[in-house]
């Protein structure tokens, strides 16, 4: 069976030409003590937005490792797939990140939900996962809500996992399950019970993404209390370790976070909790790298500096298409934003210091970041002129990706020095 390692990063990157950096980035962490294997992850929606094809990333994801010389495993993902979407990335993925957030409060049937209700008995009494204190007693009718809310959801998994597996074969791929595009997280007592009804699907699932505590809004740092998100954390950790074998799971199952990029505040509890309890992680990274792209062609300055202000201009008279796609991973507040014409006014200096993620920065401003993070369509919309301006300034933008992933992510999540 093809098994995803201890550490995995997900790799975002919209155009396709940030491949090199981003693995230059794996390879140091590697040198550094730090297996981590790299995963090109590109949803159905980034593809429609850009007009990619699946088969595009994995000739990426080839050329890159090759002609860095990487011989150590590494996956594309097919992220948030669900059974209308997934044929056109049977051939060119091996790994499938199957989302039944869509899913979720639609019910079962009767029969099935008395069917789960009746092989989920012996918890009637309460679940106990070892490290957790013992929850409160699971009352039938706990249970039935439990059952009703993400039975449904759960068999449309196995029927997407089985579309998956008659097309690529048993153990030929990488199983991941996504929840997180929902409102209201997931507690980790239905977590157990969403990888029990996994378990009875016979879906090998190496990862799950559940929706955390708290907002992972794209491309800037957790909003929430990180000490809340460490208890769920933690708790999520000791469910999945106790649900390996409860519910004969992959041994390295383990949780995946999207939207998983720029989480400063939680890494170093995350990197603390997984020692710990010696786990791994699956992070992706989505959008970040697209982000870097535009702070090298502002950094660039010129044409390069005049195309990222014109994007920006652009993406606030369409805010409102940009943001529709994302709108339970945003929260932009417009009073924040600077005006097109003052931003016009703007150096390469004061533009790259608005835009990159460092906290420490007075002109930081987060609300246009995220604007940013999804205006990419509007650099696909001008493909052939953003793509001459990534090659003219590919130093300052790869220094860029380079310094973002290894820097800002990989050290800071793996506790490297
Ligand atoms: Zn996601």
């Amino acid at each position: 069976m093809k098994k995803l390692g201890k550490y995995s990063i997900g790799l975002g990157d919209r155009f396709g030409h940030q491949g090199n950096p981003q693995l230059r980035a794996i390879i140091e962490a590697s040198r550094k003590g730090v297996e981590i294997t790299p995963v090109w992850n590109k949803s159905n929606r980034e593809h429609q937005i850009i007009g990619t094809q699946p088969g595009d990333v994995r000739i990426e994801a080839d050329s890159v490792t090759k002609n860095a010389e990487f011989r150590k495993p590494y996956f594309v993902d097919a992220d948030h797939i669900n059974l209308d979407t997934v044929d056109r990335f049977i051939e060119s993925s091996d790994f499938f990140t199957i989302d039944v957030a869509s899913f979720i409060g639609k019910r079962a049937g009767e029969t099935e939900i008395q069917d789960f209700l009746a092989s989920a008995k012996r918890y009637s009494d309460g679940v106990d996962i070892p490290g957790i204190k013992r929850p409160a007693r699971c009352s039938k009718a706990q249970l039935r809500d439990i059952a009703e809310k993400y039975l449904f959801a759960a068999k449309k998994a196995g029927e997407i996992y089985r579309k998956i597996e008659s097309g690529k074969g048993t153990g030929n791929f990488i199983t991941e399950v996504s929840m997180d595009e929902v409102v209201q997280p997931q507690t980790p007592v239905e977590l157990f019970f969403i990888l029990f009804m996994l378990g009875t699907e016979k879906i090998p699932v190496q990862t799950i993404a559940p929706k955390f505590t708290g907002r992972f809004n794209k491309g800037v740092d957790y909003a929430g209390d990180p000490l809340k998100f460490a208890a769920e954390f933690e708790a999520d950790l000791l469910v999945t370790s106790h649900a390996i074998n409860e519910f004969n799971l992959p041994e390295n199952l383990k949780l995946s976070v999207h939207s998983g990029s720029d989480k400063f505040a939680l890494y170093p509890l995350i990197v603390a909790l997984l020692k710990k309890h010696d786990k791994g992680i699956h992070l992706k990274t989505a959008g970040t790298t697209w982000l870097e792209e535009v702070i090298g062609l502002a950094e660039a300055g010129g044409d390069a500096l005049d195309f990222v202000k014109e994007i920006y201009a652009k993406s606030l008279e369409k805010i409102e298409e940009l943001c529709a796609p994302y709108s339970d991973v945003i929260d932009i507040n417009v009073n924040s934003l600077p005006s097109p014409g003052e931003v016009s006014g703007w150096n390469s200096w004061k533009f790259t210091a608005s835009l990159r993620h460092d906290e420490g920065n007075p002109d930081y401003n987060p609300d246009m970041r995220q604007l940013i993070h999804v205006a990419y369509k509007l650099a696909a919309q001008k493909m052939d002129t953003y793509l001459r301006l990534l090659d003219e300034h590919k130093s300052v933008v790869s220094e860029c990706v380079y310094d973002n992933i290894y820097k800002r992510h990989i050290c800071k999540l793996f506790d490297i020095k």
